[in-house]
């Protein structure tokens, strides 16, 4: 058989591979405006005065979802800033999802700096007991000279009041080229305020003009998570890192766990204040990257049809050819294909530029797994991999990967 042919067929089966190993959960985006009382340094999802979603857009949303996709499904509201759309918005649209679309049982989520929660908004967060996610880049200084001066206690004071609802937070931290100087404090101030730590590199859009000034190195990025992986090895038990979480948990179980980490592309989806539909929250916005509106109902051959999906799926292609020889690909998958695109002006050119931190890591976790395996004496099975081992056993007495790997299962 041909080299060509040969590839074309490795190509297919990992395609077949893929495709049964990472069904992603249906995930609906929804970005009930651009806009943001904040304006973050890095940021390239806000935009001055734009609309809000009316909650017509909603009802649209539930006619099209119906006739869409006939499976479980998440939405999370983001943005911009989507508490902005108001306690009126969601105190109408969450029945409208949550009924209209009970055969789906759908689950939700917000991502929101909090700034605008107040008692009314965090009592209707509650009924729905939808779990929150915001952002704070560690102590108030470094956080506020990122984020803009007095973010730190707004953010903070709309904590206290989501807490004081019995509302879960959990914090994504921005590592820019600037802050990962201070990795230590940063990772102390989450520790000792018994935060959860969720981080994300500060990275080139496709909006900004100058997409690198914050962006972190992609070598720094892997040493980052290199660091943080020791540092949640030694303090394990007393904070939670969820990167290093779910990355050992694409080792062990050999698929992305994460959007990241799987091809988002058929299972991921914005819906903006219009109804206009993207790829991901990413994308919203930019009319070149729309794949239809919500107000069309449009079926899955419809979204097909357009640029951006093409786009993506192009990327999914590319992403088997160029990773052919990667032993990540499984779990990797090429990274996000907005990484991928943001550098390059929209094209594809390139995977992830994050290829070189996810290898790092990857290679990491799965020698010392098996160094690990290797050395500890056969006492138990693992379930994953099928090996022989005796947890904590290993020569060195510090927790190991294989503590992690415990913890998560
Ligand atoms: S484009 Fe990137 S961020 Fe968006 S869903 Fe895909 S992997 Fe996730
Ligand atoms: S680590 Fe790099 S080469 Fe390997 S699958 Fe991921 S993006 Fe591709």
């Amino acid at each position: 058989m041909k080299m060509a042919e040969r590839r074309k067929k490795m190509a297919e089966r990992r395609r077949n591979r893929a495709k049964q190993k990472s069904p992603m959960p249906f995930h609906v985006m929804i970005v009930p405006t651009l806009g943001c009382p904040s304006h973050c340094s890095y940021c390239w999802s806000s935009e001055e005065g734009s609309p809000i979603m009316s909650i017509e857009t909603i009802e649209e949303v539930v006619k099209w979802i119906k006739i869409f996709r006939n499976e479980q499904v998440t939405f999370t509201f983001h943005g911009g800033e989507p508490l902005l759309a108001g306690a009126d918005f969601y105190r109408r649209a969450l029945p409208l999802l949550s009924k209209g679309l009970s055969h789906l049982n759908p689950s939700f989520a917000i991502q929101t700096n909090l700034w605008k929660l107040d008692d009314e908004l965090a009592q209707i967060l509650a009924e729905y007991n939808i779990p929150i996610g915001s952002s704070i880049d560690g102590p108030e200084e470094l956080n506020d000279l990122q984020r803009g001066r007095g973010y730190f206690k707004k953010t903070m004071r709309g904590y206290e009041i989501a807490r004081a609802h019995g509302l879960a937070v959990r914090f994504i931290c921005t590592f820019t080229s600037y802050s990962v100087k201070f990795k230590e404090e940063i990772f102390n101030f989450f520790m000792e305020n018994g935060l959860t730590l969720k981080l994300h590199p500060a990275l080139p859009s496709l909006r900004s003009e100058g997409p690198d000034k914050w962006a972190l190195d992609p070598e720094e990025y892997g040493e980052l998570l290199i660091y943080l992986l020791d540092k949640y090895l030694e303090n394990l038990g007393k904070i939670e890192v969820m990167n290093i979480d779910h990355l050992c948990r694409c080792v062990f179980t050999r698929r992305g766990s994460v959007c990241t980490f799987v091809d988002c592309m058929d299972s991921v989806f914005a819906v903006g204040p219009d109804g206009s539909i993207y790829p991901c929250y990413r994308f919203v916005g930019m009319p070149e990257y729309v794949m239809g509106n919500v107000y069309d109902h449009p079926t899955r051959e419809d979204l097909a049809r357009s640029f951006a999906w093409k786009l993506m799926h192009q990327y999914k292609d590319y992403v088997d050819q160029e990773c052919g020889g990667c032993p990540y690909i499984d779990f990797c998958r090429g990274g996000c294909p907005y990484n991928a695109l943001a550098p390059a002006g929209g094209e594809i050119k390139g995977v992830d530029p994050h290829c070189t931190a996810y290898k790092m890591i990857f290679k990491e976790i799965t020698d010392r797994l098996s160094k690990e395996l290797l050395e500890s004496s056969g006492s138990g099975t693992c379930s994953t991999c099928m090996t022989s081992f005796q947890p904590g056993l290993a020569k060195e007495s510090k927790p190991g990967i294989m503590a992690l790997m415990f913890k998560n299962s």
